[in-house]
C-alpha cells in the first residue's frame, strides 16, 4: 500500500481551481510545437519510444502478430464512456473514425490468431476531462487480441507485458528517469486482483460514493490506485457497465469476465480487457441491453452470422502508460502535440 503521487495530487489541487489550471494547460498547448523542444520533453518522449519498443518485443517473443491498425469503417466502438465519435462522409455512406479497434479486434483473431495494432484512437471526450490528467481526445492503444484466451489469461499476459516494459525502461532509459525526478515503483508480480464488487467495498469502507452496479468513477479509481504501489487487476464488472462485446458469464448471469489493470499511485486506469462475446444471438440480445441496434453493425453482425473464434484481449494506452512511467501530472505531457478536449490546440 503507498500514497498519491505527487503530479496526481498537485493535479487534483489544480484541477479545485478550476478555470486558472484550464487557463495554463491552453496557453501551454497553444504552443504545443515548440513545448516539444525542451529537455524534460525529450526525456518523455525517448522513455515513450523504449516503451513502445518494449511492448513490441514482449508481443511478438509471445507470438503476437502486429497488424495495421484500421482507421476508419462503417461502425466503431461505442462502449466509450461519454464520448462522441467523429463520423463523416464516405462516398455516400456514414463512416467513423475507430475510437477502438474492438469488433476489427475479433475479426482479426479469429483470421490469425494472436494479433495486435498500435490503434490510433480519436474521441470526442467531454469537456470537463481536461481536468482529469488521463484523457486525450487523440491517443494510441496497444491492441491485443488472442484466439482461444480466456480472461484469466488476459490478465496474465497484461502483467508479464505491464512488468516487462517496467523492467526495460529502468534499464534503458535511467537517466532520463532521473532528469525526470522519477523514482519507478518496483511492482513485483504477482499484481493484486480485486473483484469488481470489492472494490466497491474498499471505496465505501474510504468515504467514496460507488455503486455496485457501474464503472468506477475516475475519482474512484484515483482514490484506489493511491492505496497501492504496484498496479494491480479489478475484476468480473457488473453487466451494463462495460460494452456489449465484454462476455457475460454464462454460469453468473450479471457478471462480465473482464477487468482494469490499474497503475499505482492515483495514476488510474491502465488497461481495460475481457473475454468477447462472439455467438450472434448472444451479441444481438447484449447490444439491444445497452440500447444499440444491432441493425446499425452490418458487416460485423454478418461476420458473427458466420461464425467467429472466441477470444480474449485488452487494450493498453500508451499515452497513460507513459505518464505513469515518467509520473507525469497529466497525458498531454506524453505525446507531441496533444489534443485535450474543448482546446484548440496545433
Ligand atoms: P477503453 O476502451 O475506454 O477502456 O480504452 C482502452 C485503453 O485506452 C484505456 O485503458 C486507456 O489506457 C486508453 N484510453 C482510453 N481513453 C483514453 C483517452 N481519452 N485518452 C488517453 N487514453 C485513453
Ligand atoms: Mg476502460
Amino acid at each position: 500500500m503507498g500514497g498519491m503521487h505527487p503530479s496526481v495530487a498537485g493535479l487534483i489541487e489544480e484541477a479545485r481551481e478550476g478555470e486558472s489550471f484550464l487557463g495554463r494547460l491552453e496557453s501551454r498547448l497553444s504552443r504545443s510545437y515548440s513545448s516539444a523542444r525542451g529537455e524534460r520533453s525529450r526525456a518523455v518522449l525517448r522513455v515513450q519510444a523504449v516503451a513502445l519498443r518494449a511492448i513490441r518485443d514482449f508481443l511478438d517473443s509471445r507470438g503476437f502478430l502486429e497488424l495495421l491498425p484500421p482507421i476508419i469503417g462503417p461502425v466503431t466502438d461505442p462502449g466509450i464512456r461519454g464520448a462522441r465519435q467523429v463520423s463523416f462522409d464516405y462516398y455516400g455512406r456514414e463512416y467513423r473514425v475507430m475510437s477502438s479497434a474492438i469488433l476489427y479486434k475479433q475479426a482479426a483473431a479469429t483470421a490469425l490468431g494472436r494479433i495486435y495494432f498500435v490503434s490510433p484512437n480519436v474521441r470526442l471526450e467531454p469537456p470537463e476531462t481536461a481536468l482529469t490528467g488521463r484523457h486525450l481526445t487523440e491517443f494510441v492503444q496497444v491492441d491485443v487480441e488472442a484466439a482461444g484466451m480466456d480472461y484469466l489469461g488476459a490478465m496474465d499476459l497484461a502483467e508479464d507485458l505491464i512488468r516487462h516494459v517496467i523492467r526495460a525502461v529502468r534499464e534503458e532509459s535511467a537517466r532520463e528517469l532521473e532528469a525526470l525526478g522519477r523514482e519507478l515503483p518496483e511492482c513485483a508480480a504477482p499484481f493484486p486482483r480485486i473483484p469488481h464488487r470489492e472494490a466497491v467495498g474498499i471505496l465505501r469502507s474510504m468515504g467514496l460514493e460507488a455503486d455496485g452496479g457501474s464503472e468506477i468513477s475516475w475519482e474512484g479509481e484515483v482514490a484506489l490506485s493511491s492505496r497501492f504501489d504496484t498496479p494491480f487487476f479489478v475484476y468480473d464488472y457488473p453487466a451494463g457497465s462495460r460494452g456489449f462485446y465484454d462476455r457475460e458469464d454464462p454460469d453468473r448471469p450479471g457478471i462480465l469476465r473482464d477487468f482494469d489493470a490499474l497503475y499505482p499511485e492515483g495514476f488510474g486506469e491502465a488497461v481495460s480487457g475481457a473475454e468477447r462475446e462472439y455467438e450472434y444471438e448472444r451479441v444481438a440480445a447484449r447490444m439491444r441491453d445497452s440500447g444499440e441496434d444491432p441493425s446499425r453493425y452490418g458487416w460485423y453482425m454478418e461476420m458473427l452470422r458466420e461464425g467467429i473464434e472466441p477470444s480474449a484481449g485488452f487494450g493498453i494506452g500508451v499515452e497513460r502508460l507513459t505518464r505513469f512511467l515518467c509520473g507525469l501530472e497529466g497525458v498531454w505531457e506524453a505525446r507531441f502535440c496533444p489534443k485535450v478536449a474543448g482546446i484548440h490546440s496545433p
